[in-house]
């Protein structure tokens, strides 16, 4: 990885940014709330997509103290459909270690604060360079591809040993004056001109002079990444009962994959509609009438589930569940995507 003139990107990156930035919520002020906020509801989730998340959490939880008082199944209403929910449990954990261990106030560190829960790297500086103009790099996806552009360099960027060395390539060329702003500056260049799973548009590029994929010819193929593992492959039967206009839902555990949500009662494997039957008769539920079959799958990080629900009216509501109104899944059970999806099709049952 070389490339002596990145010393310039500071100064042919800042006009850009000025010019070309996009108006986002979070970008209108410098509040390290809003920033950690909008950061980590980026990870995994579009711009787009963030947009309403951003604005409905902020109304409900304005500030760390209300963050950090608020119980798990509203917070976890409010992450709905987000996904990655560890995420949010992190957030509050960390509000509360703000509130106990700074008195409210968000740290201004970087060590302070690459030492909240659910903060890495990336977010401590994120947050530190906008917020408190320290010239703290932040490296994600974003960036990892433009500098592995910039700097024609075709070693996989998703290792360790590629995103520390990133870091201390930026750590070299950051600007003493506006760190916050370079920061943003790759971060809008890696998601725009130089974006991902399109063809860099480096006709309008301010970097063009001194991009080595650019002059090379090698920017369309960068970055490199590693070969994915395969998933693995789950088959799971969920049951959407339903029993005088209300369904069953259950919790998860406290721990694992969805830890604490609320689900549609499912077991593992793949089960015929008679074995089915008999699966739910072992939970104490007496179906009373099949109404409809769909197939469905998510994909999480690591692993796929193949999922059939089996819509069924029961004829109490027996089991260990606890029984919902419509209403009530709207406004307080936070239903994950995975099992969502069922819940969507109901008025087609
Ligand atoms: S010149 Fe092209 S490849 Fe290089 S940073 Fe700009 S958009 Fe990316």
């Amino acid at each position: 990885m070389n490339n002596p003139s990145l010393s310039s990107l500071p100064g042919l990156l800042e006009p850009w940014y000025r010019e070309n930035r996009r108006d986002l919520p979070w970008r209108t002020d410098r509040e390290p709330y809003h920033i950690w906020l909008s950061e980590i509801m980026l990870q995994q989730t579009r711009v787009e997509a963030v947009k309403g998340y951003y604005a409905r959490f902020l109304d409900a939880l304005p500030n760390v103290a209300a963050l950090a008082a608020c119980d798990d199944d509203s917070l976890h209403k409010l992450w709905e459909g987000l996904g990655y929910y560890s995420r949010v449990r992190n957030l509050k954990k960390a509000a509360e270690v703000i509130q106990a261990t700074y008195g409210g106030v968000f740290p201004r560190e970087y060590r302070q604060v690459r030492a909240l829960p659910g903060i890495g790297d990336y977010t401590a500086g994120a947050i530190c360079s906008i917020a408190f103009g320290l010239p703290t790099p932040a490296v994600d996806g974003n960036v990892l591809r433009l500098l592995s552009r910039l700097t024609d360099d075709a070693t996989p960027i998703d290792t360790p040993a590629a995103k520390a060395a990133m870091r201390r390539l930026l750590e070299e060329i950051y600007p003493e004056s506006n760190p916050g702003d370079f920061t943003q500056a790759l971060m809008e260049l890696g998601a725009t001109l130089c974006g991902p799973n399109r063809k860099p548009a480096c006709e309008g590029c301010p970097c063009r002079e001194i991009c080595l994929g650019y002059q090379r010819g090698t920017a369309e193929a960068l970055p490199v990444k590693s070969p994915k593992k395969e998933r693995r492959q789950e088959d799971r039967t969920v049951f959407i009962l339903s029993c005088d206009g209300r369904y069953a839902l259950e919790k998860r555990p406290n721990r694992g994959l969805l830890a604490g949500l609320w689900q549609f009662p499912n077991i593992a494997g793949h089960y015929s509609t008679e074995e089915s039957l008999r699966q739910l008769e072992k939970l104490d539920v007496h179906p009373r009438q099949l109404l409809r079959e769909v197939k469905r799958k998510h994909i999480f990080t690591h692993i796929q589930w193949n999922m059939t629900g089996i819509y069924l009216e029961v004829s109490e509501p027996g089991g260990n569940f606890s029984w919902f109104t419509p209403e009530e899944i709207h406004t307080q059970a936070a239903l994950p995507t995975a099992f969502r999806q069922f819940w969507e099709e109901i008025d087609n049952v």
